[in-house]
């Protein structure tokens, strides 16, 4: 039996996120994925002699910038180190890394977890360039090496081991993901490998202080691989444990198919990979004014925004948070909210038809094929009575999308389905119906009050379908109440 009551899982992660820019970290290769095999690959790339690497800055600026957004401390001065090891896809022999000074220090990223809203306190963050790309699936025989990659500039992200859950490491990337992407630092996408995440995982007995030995688990190439990693290594370490086992410190490899981790290779004896700083590259000084800049200019984060939305429009917290998870959204809703103030219809339109549209379509609300100001028409309309929700969303959306050239009030017109709310006018269907029903009526006012529906369809139909049935039932109940 395992006993996860006694033991405390311990979670440490190194996040790679490929840094948006067009040239690699020292050369100006492009970094575009997918190009044919070795075709982005210059003498610079593989340190050919008399090559000499020189420093992109956009790669500076952007790391400043996720630094600054997580709260980091930035380093001013800066140099580069060499890595040494061998490997087939690292043809020079070596890795220009950040070493003993990362870039950014420190810092936070902040999840609402289960248990209530926490900082994941970071170690660092320093710059490195990518390797090449090992390809086996391509020949029968041989290993094929694509060096496009090599040199492509990458941040390394370092959690201090301070995630005690497999759900708060789920939240801790899908929070960091959503952070470069806001900031158009990297795309997140982990299918293609442009954010990728090792997780070092231990245990200890509840109310230990001390770190017990950690296991690092390589290749999880989506948000939800990591998450099953850590509760198979969880109950793995716990179960060797309990055997009276040793934990060996390991790198090992996740199996998503067959949901297993194996070993790789041990890591008891320290790797040395004779660091020194890289003589072909000069040190680099970041200045205070260059780092106020950055800060000025870094966009509001979508945490603060979710507040701005819920205080400034009223929406509800899912609605904001939903919202909020995509610069697009923001930018829909932004762009909705010049032509109608109805700002929580808004909010539903988009988290319901809306959005329901663009996925079975797959495109994004950018591609929407209605122009901002016709949807708000749109909504305005139902908003006012004039449509009904279920109509605006089931027909005239669609003859709209259809025949954008007409206005919405033109099209819900040709469609026979603008709905009288005008009081006056449904009053008198009421009276007509209270009036043909005197025995219900009296049934109703001695306390049968379901019989509310059968009056209200009864409206509908001497109305052909055009009351508005919101000022119906409104109007009926003040009617029969009085
Ligand atoms: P290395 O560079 O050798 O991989 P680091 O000390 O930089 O080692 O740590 C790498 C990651 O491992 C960090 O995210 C850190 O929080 C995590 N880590 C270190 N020790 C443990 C441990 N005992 N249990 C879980 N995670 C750990
Ligand atoms: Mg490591």
């Amino acid at each position: 039996m395992i006993n996860n009551e006694k033991y405390e899982v311990v979670i440490g992660l190194e996040v790679h996120a490929q840094l948006m820019t067009r040239s690699k970290l020292f050369c100006a290769d492009d970094t575009k994925f997918g190009s044919a095999p070795n075709t982005q690959v210059s003498p610079i790339s593989l340190a050919h002699p008399g090559t000499l690497p020189k420093l992109n800055k956009k790669v500076v600026e952007l790391t400043v910038k996720l630094g600054v957004a997580l709260n980091c401390e930035i380093e001013q001065n800066n140099f580069f180190a060499r890595k040494n090891y061998f490997y087939p896809d690292l043809p020079k022999g070596y890795q220009i890394s950040q070493h003993t000074a990362p870039i950014c220090k420190g810092g936070f990223v902040s999840i609402a977890s289960a248990d209530g809203k926490k900082k994941i306190q970071l170690n660092r963050i320093h710059i490195e360039e990518d390797a090449g790309k090992s390809i086996h699936d391509f020949d029968e025989k041989y290993t094929c090496i694509d060096l496009n990659r090599a040199g492509v500039p990458l941040v390394e992200i370092v959690t201090d081991p301070v995630i005690h859950s497999a759900d708060d490491a789920f939240l801790f990337l899908t929070e960091l993901r959503k952070i470069v992407r806001w900031l158009d630092v990297c795309d997140g996408n982990m299918e293609e490998g442009s954010m990728r995440c090792d997780a070092n995982i231990s245990i200890r007995l509840k109310g230990d202080h001390q770190l017990g030995k950690r296991v690092e688990v390589k290749n999880l190439n989506s948000i939800r691989n990591v998450k099953r990693a850590i509760e198979i290594e969880f109950e793995r370490l716990i179960e060797v444990t309990q055997k009276n086992e040793i934990i060996i410190q390991e790198t090992r490899s996740y199996d998503a198919d067959k949901n297993i981790t194996f070993s790789l290779r041990s890591k008891e004896e320290a790797e040395d990979y004779r660091y020194f700083p890289e003589p072909d590259l000069p040190a680099f000084f970041i200045s205070e004014e260059y780092i106020e800049q950055i800060k000025s200019a870094l966009p509001e984060l979508p945490e603060l925004l979710k507040d701005q939305f819920i205080s400034s429009y009223g929406l509800s917290e899912y609605d904001a948070n939903n919202i909020c998870n995509d610069k697009e959204d923001i930018s829909f809703f932004n762009n909705l909210i010049q032509y109608t103030r109805h700002y929580k219809a808004v909010a539903n339109w988009m988290l319901g038809p809306l959005k329901f549209y663009c996925n079975e379509h797959h495109i994004s609300f950018s591609a929407f094929p209605l122009s901002h100001p016709l949807i708000a028409e749109l909504i305005e309309l139902t908003e006012a009575g004039k449509l009904s929700f279920a109509n605006a969303t089931g027909k005239v959306l669609q003859a709209l999308i259809l025949n954008p050239q007409k206005t919405a009030i033109e099209t819900a017109l040709s469609l026979n389905l603008i709905q009288e709310n005008d009081e006056a006018a449904v009053m008198a269907w009421i009276e007509e119906t209270i009036n043909a029903m005197p025995e219900k009526v009296k049934e109703y006012k001695s306390g049968k009050k379901g019989l509310i529906g059968l009056f209200s369809g009864e409206v509908k139909k001497r109305s052909k379908g055009k009351a508005d049935m919101e000022s119906v039932t409104r109007l009926l109940n003040e009617k029969l109440n009085q």
